[in-house]
Formats: structure tokens, C-alpha cells, sequence
């Protein structure tokens, strides 16, 4: 051991060892054993006990983890009533050491456990010898007395031995030693107390019949046996309840500890997290499960270290978690939250990758949102699907975002009417040709004419109408009124293009493209003026279909956008196989740039990663003037904002579109479109 390597418990130990040494040193001085201490039966029965005892450890299961107790100490204990100290330090150290030295323990441990015997063996001996004056072997009956001496000898045994182990255990772990005191003492004196109270016993029956010493050994095996079997029952049973990657509890120990915690008086109120991480399935896809593996078996423990020791936090399978937080408040949850961001975002290695993560949290009270674990689990998993869907860190439950709740049944019912009944509106909202300074295309939003809400924004049903089974409907109504608009449009001659929003569930449905050619059919319109939106987190659903499906339509002369660009996950390796003509740079990353540079990079390389991969780029969500003309400064095709219009109703497009394009604008426009030189272009006559 270096000096640099040397830390207190070394120390410690060192010195106990050395105490322990120069009182063996002294005892052997002032009072050298007999011959004859050592030739007796009795001493000769139990230092062999002592021995078999240091050699067969004890074990038994404990809540802290499995332990072990020798019980070479009850042997040792009887040699110091019985024989006296120095014969019981022989057989004890004998045995310690030899065991030590096979284990090929630190010399400081071995002295410790040299010191840490003397001490305690030597305290028991003293009060012996206060007490009574002379051992127990030595012709006298036991009486009260003997007894009483005997317990006071196992308690300065005891004590002595628990103040050292715990001192030295906590200077070597770094826990608080009053602690471990307390955690130790019932565990310690239980134990004890069989083990010693048995000494007295070996001893008066060594000394009135020795052949029946072996009979003695015969409950200690059961009692090797019943502990042997309580750590095999213990294992299982922390397999049962315990997810073997992450070490932590499963879901079914979680659902048997929240049910015992609220159906248990004492709790008021708790918090239930779930926990799911974003980005998972990717790692597992491209890195391969055993390395998603692996940065859960990094995480589990982080995850659990966020938390106090009075919540349980448990991995109910997959990337999902749940933590149940008795008489937590909002503070203390959106404390917990944000220790836990930080834990699962510093990097985690994979396969030779360091990868950063981050998790949605959804969270639902008890007993506000529910009184048993199944239904505060469920709820918590509402708030939690819409946390990644709105990508916040931490959502409580709402019951208007419960799909299973009353209200959205009602909304869903509502709407699938609205549907039938021709409730749905388009609003258009114009984006602008950067270059050429025209508005060359428009988007349609759906809302919902309401007859007693009035309009109602997408943000509010499209997830209903996606649960309800709804959402492939209302696409098709959709797709009809645009179509029939962009008709009219048409045959005014306006030079216009139209993108529609498409839901996942549209684009995997097997008719989906047969149906688009008949609607285009239908309204007398060319593929080539459609372009169909698509997030990118629909895409990665089930890519290989979606391809498909966009091939087809591809050759239809429909062409695709990504919309909300740089919000969701996708691989590039994905997209780049796609056949998409156009990414749609989120508004966050747009409203954002005049106040934050990395939001400015952000959409700055979007637009380059664009070029290099042969897409148009539009920027959603310009606010101003400032805005408009950075994303234009940059290279941007196109713009959609309020700075040029609001989203608006088809007549209120018309008289827009008029009022921001002159006749000769739009002719040179489509000249120029047509391949005609580029002029500098002014910002638009709108604002
Ligand atoms: P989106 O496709 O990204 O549409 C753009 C949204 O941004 C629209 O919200 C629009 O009003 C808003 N927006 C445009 N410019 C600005 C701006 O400068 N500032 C701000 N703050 N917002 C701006 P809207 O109409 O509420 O639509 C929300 C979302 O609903 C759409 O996002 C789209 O994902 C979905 N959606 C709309 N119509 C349909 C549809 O027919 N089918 C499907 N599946 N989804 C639709
Ligand atoms: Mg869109
Ligand atoms: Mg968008």
C-alpha cells in the first residue's frame, strides 16, 4: 500500500490490530496459560468447534442483501467461560487467521480481525472476571450469579465487536456510522443472543458429560439447513420481484408495494411517474439489442439514484419505469424530474458510442387521479404518451387527454358525426417562393366548424380521431375538400400547389394510394400539384411499408414533405431512401432564431443538409420581418408564417392572394419557375 493509497480505514484497522496485539502481548506476560489449558477435552472439543465454525459460515438472509454469521465466536465465547482468555485467543486467531491468509486478505484486515477478537474475547473476560472472579469450569454449579455474569460477558462481547465491524465497514463503504449502528443492531443482537446464550450451555455440558457434546451439533445443522433454505426461498423470491438487468424492482413488486402504500393508513397523498425514453427503439434497431441492453443496465441504476430511499422506483419492462413518490408535492416531483434528465443525459457507452438520452415523464396523483395502482399506472400513461407527443420532459394527467375517459368517448362519438355531417373546414395558409417572392403553394388545416364550440383547433381531435379509429375518415375528407378547392383554384388559373397533412395510419392503409388516384381522378386534378405531409416519427413506424406506399403515390406525381423537421428522431440513413422532395423546418427552431444562435444553427444546417440531399426547404412559423429575411439570407425556398398570413378560409385566401400578387408578379413567376433568370427578390407586399 502507497502512502497516497492510504485512507482512514487503513488506518483504523491498523490500530485495532496493534491495540489487540500489545494486550495479547501483555496477557501473555502477566498471566502465561498452563500446559494444561490446552490439553483438555474441553478445550481441545471446542477449538475444533471454533475452527469448523470460522471455516462454515453461517448464512442467512437479510434485507440488505444475503449475510453471512460465524459461528466460530459462540465456541470461542464458551473457551473464555469455560477454559479462559488466552487458550479461547488461541483457537479464535488460529482460526482467523488461517482462515485470512487462505482468503488472501490485506495484512490491515488480517490485523484487524486479530485486534477486533482480542478486544471483544478480552472484554467478555473481563467482565467474567469482575463479576465471578474465575471461569465457569472449575467445579462450580451454575447459579444466578453465573448467569448473570455470563449475560453481562455477551454483551461486552457484543458491543465491543459491533462498535469496531461498524466503524470499520463505514470508513471503508463511506456510509454514516450511526447508521450502520442502527441498521446493524437488530440484525447483530438477534443473532447473538442464540448464539451466545448457547455458550454457557456447551460449557456445563462439557463438564458434566462430555459425550454429549456431539448432540449439541445436532440443532445447530438444522439450523445451517433452515438458513441455508431461507437464502435459497430469499434468492427466488428476489428473482420473482427483481428485473435481472437493471437489478431493480419489476412491475409486479411495484404493483404489490403502491397497493400495500395506498391501501396502508398513514399515506396522504403520493406521486406515480412513468418514465419512457425517447429514442430507445433507435438504439436497439441500429446498435442491436445486446447494446440496448447494456445502456439500461447503465441507466436503471441512475434512474433509482434520482430518487429518495422512500420511493419505489422499478423497471416495468422494456424502456419504461415507474416511480411511486409518498407525500411528494409538486416541488419535490419536478425536482426528482430534473435530477433525473441529468442522470439519464450524461452519456452512456454503447458499443464503442457514447449516446445521450433524455425521457418523457408522465405523472398522476394519488389520490387525485386514482386510489389503486392499476388505475394511477394507466393515467400516468396517458400524461406520459403526451409528454413525447407535445416533447415535454414532465405531463400531468389531464383527463381531456384520456382517450379511455368519459369525455373523450363523448368527443370521439361527437366527431365521428362532425365527420359524416360535413363539420370539417379547410383553412389554407399561403408559403411564399423566397426567390421568386410570390406565393407558390398553400397548406390546408383542418378545423372543426363545431355547431356549439365553434371552430375547433386540429391540435384538439386529431389525436382523438387517431385512437377513435377515426383519422382515415377525416384524411379522406380532407383530402375531397382540398382536392375540390384546389380545383377551383385551378380553373381561376392560379398557379397553385396544395399540401395536406397525413396521418401514419392513412399512409400504411393498403388503399391509401389507389384511393388518392381515384380523388384525383375525381376532381380532375394532377398528382403534380399535391404534396402530402408527413411527420417524421410516422415515418419511422414502419419504414419499409411507408416506402411503399410513397413510391406509389410517387408515381402519381405526388410529391412528400417532411414536416416538423428536427423534432423527431429519424435516421437520415432513413429519409435519404425516401422519396421525399421537401423538409419542413419546425416552427420552434424558426421562432427561435433571433433569440438563440443554436437554434439558428439548427436551421441553418437543415437547410445545407437539405441542398446536399437535393430537397427544398420550408420554413414554418415566420413571425417577422427579421425572421423572413434570415431564412431567405440563408438559402430557404420557401416561407409559412403569420408574417405573410394566418392560416384563412378559402374566399379570404383569394382576396389575400390578390391583394399580394399583381398579374404581372404571377406571370413572372411562372416564368421564372419555368427556368427563367432570378431577379433579387424584395420581401412581400403583405405583413
Ligand atoms: P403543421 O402541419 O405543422 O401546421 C402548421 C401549424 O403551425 C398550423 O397550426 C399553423 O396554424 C401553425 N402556424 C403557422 N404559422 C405559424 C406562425 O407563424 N406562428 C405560430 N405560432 N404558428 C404558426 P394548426 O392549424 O393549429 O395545425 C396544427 C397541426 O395539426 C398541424 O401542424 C398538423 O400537424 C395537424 N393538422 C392540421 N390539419 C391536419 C389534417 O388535415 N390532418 C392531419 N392528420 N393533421 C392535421
Ligand atoms: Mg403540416
Ligand atoms: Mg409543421
Amino acid at each position: 500500500m502507497t502512502p497516497s493509497k492510504l485512507r482512514p480505514v487503513h488506518v483504523f484497522c491498523t490500530a485495532v490490530g496493534l491495540v489487540g496485539a500489545v494486550l495479547l502481548g501483555v496477557l501473555v506476560l502477566l498471566a502465561p496459560p498452563s500446559v494444561h489449558a490446552f490439553t483438555g477435552l474441553a478445550f481441545l472439543a471446542l477449538a475444533a468447534s471454533v475452527i469448523l465454525g470460522e471455516l462454515f459460515p453461517l448464512e442467512l438472509p437479510r434485507r440488505s442483501g444475503d449475510g453471512e454469521v460465524t459461528v466460530s465466536t459462540m465456541f470461542s465465547f464458551a473457551l473464555v467461560l469455560g477454559v479462559g482468555l488466552l487458550p479461547a485467543l488461541a483457537a479464535q486467531l488460529t482460526a482467523s487467521i488461517v482462515q485470512d491468509v487462505a482468503a488472501r486478505k490485506p495484512l490491515w484486515q488480517v490485523g484487524f480481525n486479530i485486534g477486533q477478537y482480542t478486544l471483544s474475547l478480552g472484554a467478555a473476560a473481563g467482565v467474567v472476571h469482575l463479576i465471578l472472579g474465575h471461569t465457569l469450569l472449575t467445579g462450580h454449579s451454575l447459579g444466578a450469579v453465573e448467569l448473570l455474569a455470563v449475560m453481562a460477558a455477551a454483551a461486552a462481547f457484543f458491543s465491543t465487536n459491533l462498535l469496531l465491524v461498524a466503524r470499520a465497514t463505514t470508513l471503508y463503504v463511506g456510509t454514516p456510522y450511526l447508521d450502520a449502528l442502527r441498521t446493524d443492531l437488530g440484525f447483530g443482537m438477534s443473532v447473538s443472543a442464540v448464539l451466545l446464550c448457547l455458550a454457557p450451555v456447551l460449557v456445563t455440558v462439557l463438564d458434566a458429560s462430555p459425550v454429549l457434546f456431539p448432540l449439541l451439533y445436532v440443532p445447530l445443522l438444522g439450523v445451517y439447513a433452515g438458513g441455508r433454505q431461507s437464502v435459497r426461498t430469499a434468492k427466488a423470491e428476489h428473482m420473482a420481484t427483481h428485473d435481472s438487468l437493471t437489478e431493480l424492482p419489476n412491475r409486479r413488486w411495484f404493483r404489490d408495494a403502491v397497493n400495500r402504500a395506498v391501501t396502508g393508513r398513514s399515506l396522504r397523498n403520493a406521486g406515480l411517474l412513468l418514465i419512457d425514453l425517447n429514442r430507445f427503439k433507435e438504439v436497439n434497431d441500429t446498435l442491436g439489442h445486446h447494446h440496448g441492453d447494456n445502456v439500461l443496465r447503465q441507466l436503471g441504476p441512475r434512474i433509482r439514484a434520482a430518487f429518495g430511499e422512500e420511493d419505489f422506483v422499478a423497471r416495468l419492462g422494456g424502456d419504461e419505469f415507474a416511480v411511486f413518490m409518498p407525500g411528494a408535492d409538486a416541488a419535490s416531483v419536478e425536482a426528482a424530474v430534473d435530477r433525473l434528465q441529468d442522470a439519464v443525459s450524461a452519456p452512456v457507452f454503447a458499443d464503442g458510442i457514447s449516446i445521450e438520452m433524455d425521457a418523457s415523464v408522465g405523472l398522476a396523483w394519488y389520490p387525485f387521479h386514482g386510489g389503486d395502482v392499476d388505475t394511477l399506472l394507466e393515467r400516468a400513461d396517458v400524461a406520459m404518451y403526451r409528454a413525447k407527443t407535445t416533447q415535454c420532459q414532465l405531463v400531468t394527467y389531464r383527463p381531456e387527454d384520456d382517450y379511455h375517459s368519459p369525455m373523450r368517448v363523448a368527443m370521439a362519438s361527437d366527431l365521428r358525426r362532425g365527420i359524416e355531417e360535413n363539420q370539417l373546414v379547410l383553412h389554407y395558409q399561403p408559403q411564399l417562393d423566397l426567390a421568386l417572392g410570390v406565393p407558390v403553394a398553400a397548406e390546408g388545416l383542418v378545423r372543426w366548424n363545431h355547431p356549439q364550440k365553434g371552430l375547433v383547433p386540429p391540435a384538439e381531435f386529431i389525436e382523438v380521431a387517431e385512437h377513435a379509429g377515426l383519422i382515415k375518415d377525416l384524411t379522406y375528407k380532407v383530402m375531397e375538400l382540398g382536392l375540390k378547392d384546389l380545383r377551383e383554384w385551378q380553373a381561376a388559373g392560379r398557379d397553385l400547389s396544395l399540401s395536406l397533412n397525413i396521418s401514419v395510419r392513412s399512409l400504411l392503409d393498403r388503399h391509401f394510394p389507389r384511393e388518392v388516384q381515384r380523388l384525383l381522378a375525381l376532381h380532375g386534378v394532377s398528382g403534380h400539384a399535391l404534396t402530402l405531409e408527413l411527420t417524421e416519427s410516422s415515418l419511422m413506424a414502419d419504414p419499409a411499408m411507408a416506402k411503399k406506399a410513397m413510391n406509389e403515390l410517387s408515381e402519381l406525381g405526388v410529391s412528400f414533405a417532411i414536416d416538423d423537421f428536427g423534432t423527431g428522431y429519424s435516421s437520415l440513413a432513413y429519409l435519404a431512401d425516401l422519396p421525399v422532395r421537401e423538409l419542413k423546418i419546425d416552427r420552434s427552431f424558426v421562432m427561435a432564431m433571433n433569440t438563440d444562435s443554436r437554434n439558428r444553427i439548427i436551421v441553418h444546417s437543415t437547410i445545407e443538409l437539405a441542398r446536399n440531399l437535393g430537397l427544398r426547404t420550408v420554413a414554418e412559423g415566420i413571425e417577422d420581418v427579421e425572421t423572413f429575411d434570415r431564412v431567405r439570407d440563408l438559402g430557404c425556398e420557401l416561407a409559412q408564417g403569420y408574417y405573410m398570413s394566418r392560416p384563412l378560409p378559402f374566399n379570404e385566401l383569394e382576396r389575400w392572394w390578390v391583394a399580394s400578387t399583381t398579374p404581372v408578379d404571377a406571370k413572372l413567376a411562372a416564368e421564372r419557375r419555368g427556368g427563367g433568370v432570378q431577379q433579387p427578390v424584395t420581401r412581400p407586399a403583405i405583413a
